[in-house]
């Protein structure tokens, strides 16, 4: 039996605890510090891996202990996003200040569903910058989300509502007289498919429309797909613009999108996960000229602002159709004009109710960093991928297999055939990661496979990228003479 001393999560001695957390954070530094001396990446040992099916610890063991497994067993496992030579799929690659933010959101420990808070003053002031380099006006309302997919999510959320044109709420989407469409590139990411999925819309809602040689929408088909669903008796609710889609970085005539979705009467949202700070770096801003008229916009601060993970964020112009599509209040919750609940209830512009403080992050980064540093990162990749394409243009064994539009290269070695090709340029991709000197990803555009390198990495410097593809040629050698033997 217990005796009735009440017990607590906290430290029986804190001092041994601060000591402890500033080993953590001595060490944490370090880590960072070193990221280049270690691989990229690196596979689990089988017996490191078995270590993860110990059974629920009812006992407990000193935090020293747990601490020493973690480094043991899971930090010596990373992605390697944060290393200056990890460029697969679209990472962001973290920063130390806004790991601090983390930290400090934790022992504040605030949550975000709303209240009377110096965090939800936060949240709004973010909220706000990102408007700012949206283009989009103060009154626009918004929320941060764990990243785009839920910031699209939300955003498909009150297109559905507004566009059914009754309560979708209360009746659901069976009393739809007209299908909805959401019209996007074929090069739109494939959250916005979970989205209309998840809305009962139905993956058809999706219309993908073709691309360019660039990949970007063709507006003359859009108009075309439009015009054809009006007259099947569907009902076009929504043009979704992308600024920098994932396979290529490319970026969708957003003035010609807002153009034709003011003439047809249509909600134009852009996804702006990738694309959606351009504007930060005054060089390239012009790329995304038009982002400001849209109704709404997803942008991901875990891409191109460095925000650790998690955070998304989504604004939208119709603020009081955001509010009626997420407002709800149980009998437990509800408002008070003073007092710890009074204010606005950020629950009611998003899913979730309970939310981490993750505005802290981008706001300390914001305020030491200055957001003219941020734009110069985002220049910064693009330079790093103009180089990386002028090298492999410029080098008989390489090719290209898209344009480079943005940050994202998609190159090849050559090789005999289509097939060939993917064989030995999977292999290369392979080997760079198992071998921890690099990872780039892979990808297929146009019926061509390549390998895909995203510079979204403010740890990248040029020789990391010719290192790259020397190892590139130099284990395209090694696999091509180890098929001649
Ligand atoms: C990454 C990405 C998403 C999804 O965002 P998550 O933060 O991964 O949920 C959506 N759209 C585009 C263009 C993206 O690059």
């Amino acid at each position: 039996m217990r005796d009735n001393k009440e017990e607590s999560l906290d430290p029986d001695e804190w001092e041994f605890s601060r000591a402890l957390a500033h080993k953590m954070v001595d060490e944490a530094i370090d880590h960072l510090a070193r990221v280049r001396e270690r691989p990229v990446w690196q596979a689990m040992p089988e017996e490191v891996r078995a270590t993860f099916q110990d059974e629920l610890p009812l006992n407990p063991s000193p935090l020293e202990t747990v601490y020493k497994e973690y480094k043991e067993t899971v930090r010596s496992y990373p992605m390697g996003n944060i290393h200056p030579r990890f460029w697969g799929w679209y990472m962001g690659s973290s920063n130390f200040t806004g790991a601090l933010g983390d930290f400090l959101a934790a022992v504040e420990g605030t949550n975000l569903g709303g209240g009377n808070t110096g965090a939800a003053q936060v949240e709004q002031q973010v909220l706000d910058w990102l408007k700012e380099i949206a283009g989009f006006p103060k009154s626009a309302s918004g929320t941060l989300t764990s990243g785009g997919s839920v910031a699209n999510l939300v955003a498909h959320t009150v297109i559905r509502n507004l566009s059914a044109g009754y309560d979708v709420r209360k009746e659901g989407v069976a009393e739809l007289s007209r299908p909805l469409r959401f019209y996007a590139s074929d090069q739109v990411h494939s959250c916005h498919q979970k989205a209309l999925e998840i809305l009962g819309l139905g993956s058809k809602a999706l219309v993908e429309v073709p691309t360019d040689a660039h990949q970007r929408l063709q507006i003359d088909a859009l108009q075309a797909a439009i015009v054809e669903d009006r007259a099947k008796g569907l009902q076009p609710a929504c043009v979704i613009g992308t600024a920098g889609t994932t396979n290529t970085g490319a970026i969708d005539d957003l003035t010609s999108i807002a153009d034709l979705c003011d003439h047809e009467g249509l909600w134009f949202h852009v996804d702006g996960c990738i694309g959606g700070v351009l504007r930060l770096a005054p060089e390239y801003a012009d790329l995304v000229a038009g982002i400001e008229r849209a109704s709404s916009v997803a942008i991901d601060p875990h891409k191109w602002l460095h925000t650790p993970f998690e955070a998304g964020a989504v604004l939208i112009k119709e603020p009081k159709a955001h509010f009626a599509t997420f407002e709800m209040h149980g009998p437990y919750l509800q408002l008070q004009e003073r007092g710890m609940i009074a204010g606005k209830f950020l629950a009611d512009y998003g899913l979730e109710l309970s939310r981490g403080f993750r505005a802290l992050k981008i706001w300390m980064a914001f305020k030491e960093q200055g957001a003219a540093k941020f734009g110069r990162i985002i220049s910064q990749d693009i330079s790093h991928a103009r180089y990386m394409a002028n090298r492999v243009e410029q080098h008989v064994q390489l090719e290209l297999v898209a344009p480079v539009n943005l940050n994202i290269v998609c190159f090849r070695h050559v090789a005999a055939d289509e097939g060939a090709a993917k064989t030995l340029n999977t292999e290369i991709m392979l080997r760079l990661q198992e071998r921890g000197l690099a990872v780039p990803s892979d990808t297929t555009v146009n019926g061509k496979h390549g390998l895909r390198c995203a510079f979204n990495n403010h740890r990248t410097k040029r020789e990391d990228i010719d290192d790259f593809l020397n190892d590139v040629l130099r284990v395209a050698d090694e696999i091509i003479s180890e098929e001649n033997a």
